[in-house]
């Protein structure tokens, strides 16, 4: 137990000394960007490439900083520790600003809506959200709104931890739909639209769950990035770029 003590404190020694010298030009110049890029079409894979609509964003709000935009690929759950230890600059992941996540980082301002959507098979019992009960398996993005919702206790709008199946991916959640192993998916509308576009023989209820905010999270004590990142989206909100670059991705209906 000692041995393991020692190692963590001369590991983490070691750590320190990297950070601290780690404020040499090349560093600076690069953007550290964490996502999940399994959530299109915010973020998703295009051959070997991380695009979309964040992708996008980032890439413009990196220029208007004089930096190089790098995109790290990680488990959606793993994002905001990592940016709170300054592993990563920022999250972008079409991330919900809640009260919850807010304790830990800050949000930059709010670049997109969305919506908590539910997914079915064609014909289901489940025609509305409420028809959904603590009996059926739910299926959602593990760390997500979404799972945080569902699995929160019935008096508080949930349906309770046992009815809640957490995959890593969406389009994990989504495979279980299609093979009867749960009886819905709950999970943000665009990436909803974008499966059950990529698989036959499934619906979005027209019952909205939850709507919410998407922003950029950065650490508490990087309020020098949150500025200089709020002034650049602010200046893209306001030119149209953002929403060229969302509509570029998703069609008006
Ligand atoms: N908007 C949801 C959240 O912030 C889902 C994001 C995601 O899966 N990338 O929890």
């Amino acid at each position: 137990m000692k041995k393991i003590i020692a190692l963590a404190l001369a590991l983490a020694t070691i750590c320190c000394f990297f950070t601290a010298c780690g404020g040499n030009a090349d560093e600076d110049k690069t953007l550290t960007m964490a996502t999940n890029a399994t959530f299109p079409p915010y973020e998703f894979y295009e051959g070997e490439k991380i695009v979309g609509i964040d992708a996008e964003i980032a890439a413009k709000i990196a220029e208007k900083l004089g930096m190089e935009l790098e995109i790290q690929d990680t488990e959606f759950g793993s994002i905001i520790a990592g940016v709170q230890t300054g592993k990563y600059d920022i999250g972008m992941a079409g991330m919900t600003v809640t009260e919850e996540r807010l304790k830990t980082v800050n949000f930059s301002t709010t670049y997109a809506t969305g919506v908590q959507a539910i997914i079915v098979p064609e014909g289901s019992a489940i025609k509305t959200v409420d028809d959904i009960t603590p009996e059926h398996k739910i299926g959602v993005q593990q760390d997500t709104t979404g799972h945080i919702y569902a699995s929160d206790s019935v008096e508080n709008g949930g349906y309770g931890e046992d009815a809640v199946v957490p995959f890593n991916k969406g389009t994990d959640a989504v495979a279980a739909l299609v093979s009867g192993k749960v009886d819905c998916v709950i999970i943000d509308n665009e990436p909803a639209k974008a499966y059950v576009a990529a698989n036959d023989g499934l619906v979005i209820l027209d019952t909205e769950y939850v709507t919410e905010d998407y922003a950029i999270c950065v650490a508490k004590d990087n309020e020098e990035l949150l500025e200089k990142i709020n002034t650049a989206l602010e200046g893209l909100i306001a030119d149209g770029t953002v929403e060229e670059i969302v509509n570029k991705y998703i069609s008006a209906e």
